[in-house]
């Protein structure tokens, strides 16, 4: 936790705020829910549910499918993002588990030139592996994200849907329950193009390295 995140922590504790119960967050998030299910425009949901069934028997290619998903996850995110705590610059999300999958890397790596490592391991890492000193590798200095219009579809789809950042305070708070909102054919569609061509799935940091500063290469 940051010196900013405890100075915020404790100002709620002396201002006699004490950290919402978990039972609060449940309740704000179904709130949320409702409200974004019922602002959902049906042609949207149609949709959605129309590529998702489509994708097996779609003659576009993989990267056009991602494209095309991508898509629907902006629409979405017009919707949703409007009844979720998320703010641009708040990264806390950007240092917990990010697991994408190999062809997902790949158009990634196409749509931003950012450069591909061999991943050596299949699988997610560990829960506990991550906190606030593991910030993904696509992570700005400035706490936004450097292929954002390309940005894989976990961080497309996660929201918090509480009333504002405070579970973001909590240090590892996907350890936690959170409020979110889960559109099912959406996942459909995501593993149904997934299933045509991938062969592993990663952190997003295995597939992407730390970007080389200029510093770092004077130094070397
Ligand atoms: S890809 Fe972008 S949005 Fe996703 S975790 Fe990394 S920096 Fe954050």
């Amino acid at each position: 936790m940051t010196i900013i995140q405890k100075f915020v922590k404790n100002i709620r504790v002396w201002m006699g705020k004490p950290p919402r119960s978990e039972q609060r967050i449940i309740i704000i998030g179904r709130e949320n829910q409702k409200r974004i299910i019922d602002s959902f425009p049906s042609d949207l949901v149609r949709r959605i549910k129309n590529f998702s069934q489509s994708v097996p028997r779609n003659k576009a290619s993989t990267d056009e499918l991602i494209g095309m998903l991508y898509k629907l996850t902006d629409e979405v995110q017009e919707v949703v993002g409007k009844h979720a705590a998320c703010r641009k610059g708040c990264s806390h999300c950007c240092h917990i588990s990010v697991p994408i999958c190999d062809i997902e890397a790949e158009f990634i790596a196409r749509h931003t030139g950012r450069g591909l490592r061999k991943v050596r391991s299949n699988g997610p890492r560990p829960i506990d592996s991550f906190s606030m000193e593991t910030p993904c590798n696509l992570l700005d200095t400035d706490g936004t994200c450097s292929v954002y219009k390309s940005r894989p579809f976990t961080c497309r789809i996660y929201h918090n849907l509480d009333a504002d950042n405070w579970l973001c305070l909590e240090p590892n708070w996907n350890t936690k329950h959170r409020p979110m909102y889960g559109l099912q054919p959406l996942h459909d569609a995501y593993n149904a193009i997934m299933e045509r061509k991938s062969k592993l799935h990663a952190d997003v940091r295995d597939f992407f390295p730390p970007k080389v500063s200029s510093n770092d290469i004077t130094q070397q």
